[in-house]
């Protein structure tokens, strides 16, 4: 059962590719009763849908650089519009750039929101050409796997929901990753300051285990929605 909260939490997980982001994202969701809100998995969607949205994304995604700030917002807010994100959402990804986090401040503002926190992954960067080139997840559930660092308990077959079929992203490979890390200090890393001085800012050390990592995190999330 998840933990009770006084108010919709908004969430924002900042880091660079391979931080850790999306699964600790998804173990906040389980433990709170929140919605991860990832960009990154809504604009592979559209790309696979083929939508026009998708169709502009699709080249941007694959060298690494950044969808413009017109086409994330139009899919964050379709999607903060959808009625179980009134629980409170884990941002994932999301915002990227100041326009974005500015934009972000507006809309919450509207719906008589605010954020909750903003939580800083500190990683090494030399580390993440490794963490995000072996990682892969689950096609059936969504769980993630790395080849390194948490392969599932029998070999092929997934813990969650025992799914046997695995998927790897497209730009999860060394010669992307370098430019994803390039975009993330050029546009993303100024958030950092711009929510301290929101004084909403916390920061976790994101190179430990990923269960110590987790405890940490829930701390600061009961904390920030009691
Ligand atoms: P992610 O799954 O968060 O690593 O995102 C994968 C890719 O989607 C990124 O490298 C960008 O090309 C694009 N993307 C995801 N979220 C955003 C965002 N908030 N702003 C711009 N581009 C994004």
């Amino acid at each position: 059962m998840s933990e009770t909260m006084t108010h919709a939490a908004v969430l924002i997980l900042l880091g660079p590719p391979g931080a850790g982001k999306g699964t600790q994202a998804r173990m906040l969701e389980e433990r709170f009763g929140l919605v991860q809100l990832s960009t990154g998995d809504l604009l592979r969607a559209a790309v696979a849908a083929g939508t026009a949205a998708g169709m502009a994304a699709k080249s941007v995604m694959e060298s690494g650089g950044l969808v413009s700030d017109e086409i994330v917002l139009a899919i964050l807010r379709d999607r903060m519009a959808e009625p179980d994100t009134a629980k409170g959402v884990i941002l994932d990804g999301f915002p990227r750039t100041p326009g974005q986090a500015e934009a972000l401040d507006a809309l919450l503002a509207d719906q008589g929101l605010k954020i909750s926190a903003a939580i800083s992954m500190e990683v090494d960067d030399a580390a993440m050409v490794e963490r995000v080139s072996g990682r892969h997840t689950c096609e059936g559930c969504g769980e993630g796997y790395h080849d390194s660092f948490k392969q599932p308990a029998q070999a092929g077959r997934c813990d969650k929901c025992g799914g046997t079929a695995f998927k790897r992203r497209a730009d999860d490979n060394a010669e992307t990753v370098g430019a994803r890390l390039t975009a993330y200090h050029a546009s993303t890393a100024p958030l950092i300051a711009y929510y301290a001085a929101r004084d909403v800012l916390r920061s976790v050390d994101g190179m430990g285990a990923i269960d110590a990592i987790a405890a940490e995190l829930g701390g600061i999330v009961a904390e920030v929605t009691a």
